[in-house]
């Protein structure tokens, strides 16, 4: 897993160059200059520690950073679990793919699974 920020060119494979960014102050993940992911949706969080429950209904306040895993986009995210109260940091978590140098979205409406990478 490796972490990008802020206007870091990232390849995802060696013919492929994906730009991933994290744009005005944790409000959007940009993909190839393409705004995809935004603060205030609703994730399903399966996560160990995340906080006490065992599915997190998270409110995403802030994205974090961004980082590729093979052809899997990912993000870490700050935000508020809306059953039990608890505001925390989210570890790795994929909201999508990018499929022959397109980004196509992981249906993030499902149960996401975070990744413990800190
Ligand atoms: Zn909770």
């Amino acid at each position: 897993m490796t972490a990008v920020r802020d206007g870091v060119l990232r390849c995802v494979r060696p013919d492929v160059t994906t730009r991933l960014r994290i744009l005005d102050d944790g409000a959007w993940l940009s993909v190839d200059d393409t705004r995809r992911v935004s603060v205030s949706e609703l994730w399903r969080l399966e996560s160990a520690d995340f906080c006490e429950c065992d599915l997190a209904d998270l409110v995403v306040e802030n994205l974090l950073e961004t980082g590729v895993e093979g052809r899997t986009v990912q993000v870490r995210a700050y935000g508020q679990c809306i059953a039990c109260g608890a505001k925390s940091t989210t570890g790795w978590v994929p909201v999508g793919r990018v499929v022959d140098g397109e980004f196509v979205d992981i249906d993030r409406e499902g149960v996401l699974t975070s990744t413990s990478d800190r």
